[in-house]
């Protein structure tokens, strides 16, 4: 072993080769030398593992193309592309939906300009970043204005933290909604320095209830839409419609929380129906809070809408500051709200609503193709089907809701078979992410928006494909 260890090449040596040299050129010398530290230190392992050199000390050329890789896997983005097979179309954890080609060009253009953010071009003075949204959003949902934050989540912070400190919100206990990632409204308000009162019963409030509950240190009324779960049977929920009347007589303004918030009446696409943030703004709620990466179908952001003399106290407050969002967001979704003024073509324009409204025998299609591909890769132990299936929404819209779509189902006598090839899917250049169901791997299409490059991924003879053998999921 000793023997071995002394054929370690030293990096003061290597750094000298010409090879060396043309790296130092590219990368910088202090990346060079840290990556041919690292690639001695691995042969180093190797020795000690396997009592043998690595082949990549075979020769110099072996060397340096190691180190070459090395040195591009440190550009290599490590947050990359998947596949969303899951069926679920807004799914969190992979990254909700994709933005509108209107939205790209808006966020590129903004990446490398510099643009009239806070700047009013024709005054030649200061202005305010939200102030196109507003007139947007406005136009759109006949509120006076909008305030725009990171997220929904940081809507309601903001809202809580602007109108209730130190003083008590009335939520029915119906709605203390857990969104998931640990937005809980409970621990919100406490955050917010504001104490919940709790009305009602899990499963029926009454406006009673809220009225009982009012006193001098009331901030508001508040609603929040139960969007991951649907109370059934006995129930009993209070309108904004009511809620406001009540807020009225008291003085109180009426906020609500309406999670994924639709801009476009979903009914009228053939989907699920969905509350509409102009039906609350029409009711008269002060202000309504939304996602901008749910059913909108723009980029991560949380919208307020509501009465101008709310906004402009949301604005001025310190939070804000910390919650607004940047140029490119802000450009991103009003590129995604301008869409809204030409309705029609929203299925079109939104990825999120075009896999949305996407037809079953498109889907059906599709599968067929996806079958036909797979069918010529897998090993025969995999059995594939097009089978119906039900996709949903996700991301807190319409949780009971399942849409029609169509998916290849995979089965298998061993289950382990299963898990071997769900491992080889997420192992793919670009993984592939589906579900298990039934004892079966279930790929659903509603959910894929890139179908074109998935067909071309698996079509394409990779060297994850090439193996073939007893324990082998993929055919030569
Ligand atoms: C999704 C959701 C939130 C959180 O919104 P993000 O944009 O994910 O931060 C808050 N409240 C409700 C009711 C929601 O559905």
């Amino acid at each position: 072993m000793q023997q071995l260890f002394r054929q370690l090449p030293s990096v003061d040596k290597l750094l000298k080769q010409p090879q060396a040299v043309d790296f130092i050129q590219q990368f910088g010398h202090q990346a060079v030398v840290e990556q041919l530290r690292k690639l001695v230190e691995r042969a180093r392992q190797h020795i000690q593992q396997h009592q043998v050199l690595p082949d990549f000390l075979a020769d110099e050329t072996a060397l340096f193309a190691e180190l070459s890789l090395q040195l591009t896997q440190l550009q290599q983005v490590q947050l990359r592309p998947v596949f969303n097979l899951t069926g679920t179309v807004l799914h969190t954890n992979l990254g909700r939906g994709l933005w509108s080609e209107a939205a790209m060009q808006a966020a590129t253009c903004a990446m490398q300009n510099n643009v009239a953010l806070e700047f009013d071009i024709d005054e030649g003075r200061r202005s305010h970043r939200d102030l196109y949204i507003s007139e947007l959003v406005a136009k759109i949902t006949g509120a006076e204005a909008a305030c725009v934050v990171n997220n929904n989540a940081a809507a309601v912070l903001l809202m809580l933290a602007t109108f209730a400190k130190d003083k008590e919100v009335i939520v029915s206990r119906g709605e203390l909604v857990e969104i998931g990632g640990a937005f809980r409204i409970p621990d919100i308000m406490l955050q917010a320095g504001c104490k919940l009162v709790e009305v009602g019963t899990t499963n029926r409030t009454h406006l009673k209830d809220y009225r009982n509950a009012i006193n001098e240190n009331t901030a508001f009324l508040m609603k929040v839409h139960t969007s991951n779960y649907h109370i059934e049977g006995f129930t009993s929920s209070v309108l904004e419609e009511e809620l406001v009347a009540l807020g009225k007589e008291f003085g109180l303004p009426v906020i609500s929380d309406l999670g994924s918030g639709s801009l476009t009446d979903m009914a009228s696409l053939g989907l699920p129906a969905e509350p509409m943030v102009q039906q609350k703004v029409a009711a008269g709620v002060d202000l309504v809070s939304f996602s901008g990466d749910k059913l909108l179908g723009g980029p991560q952001a949380g919208i307020i809408v509501g009465k101008k003399v709310w906004i402009d106290e949301l604005q001025a407050h310190p939070l804000k500051r910390v919650l607004r969002c940047d140029k490119v967001i802000l450009s991103a979704l009003e590129a995604t709200l301008r869409q809204y003024l030409l309705p029609e073509k929203l299925s079109e324009t939104l990825p999120t609503l075009n896999l949305l409204t996407q037809s079953v025998d498109l889907l059906k299609i599709r599968a067929e193709e996806l079958k036909e591909v797979l069918g010529k890769r897998l090993n025969s132990r995999y059995i594939l089907q097009v089978e119906p299936s039900l996709a949903q929404i996700g991301s807190g819209a319409l949780p009971t809701e399942k849409l029609p779509s169509v998916a290849v189902t995979i089965e298998s006598e061993k289950q382990s078979d299963l898990l071997a090839l769900e491992q080889r899917f997420k192992q793919l250049p670009t993984p592939i992410i589906g579900r298990f169901a039934d004892k079966k791997f279930w790929l659903d299409l509603r959910s894929v928006a890139q179908f074109e490059p998935l067909i071309e991924m698996l079509s394409f003879n990779t060297p994850l494909f090439s193996k073939e053998g007893q324990g082998e999921i993929w055919k030569k």
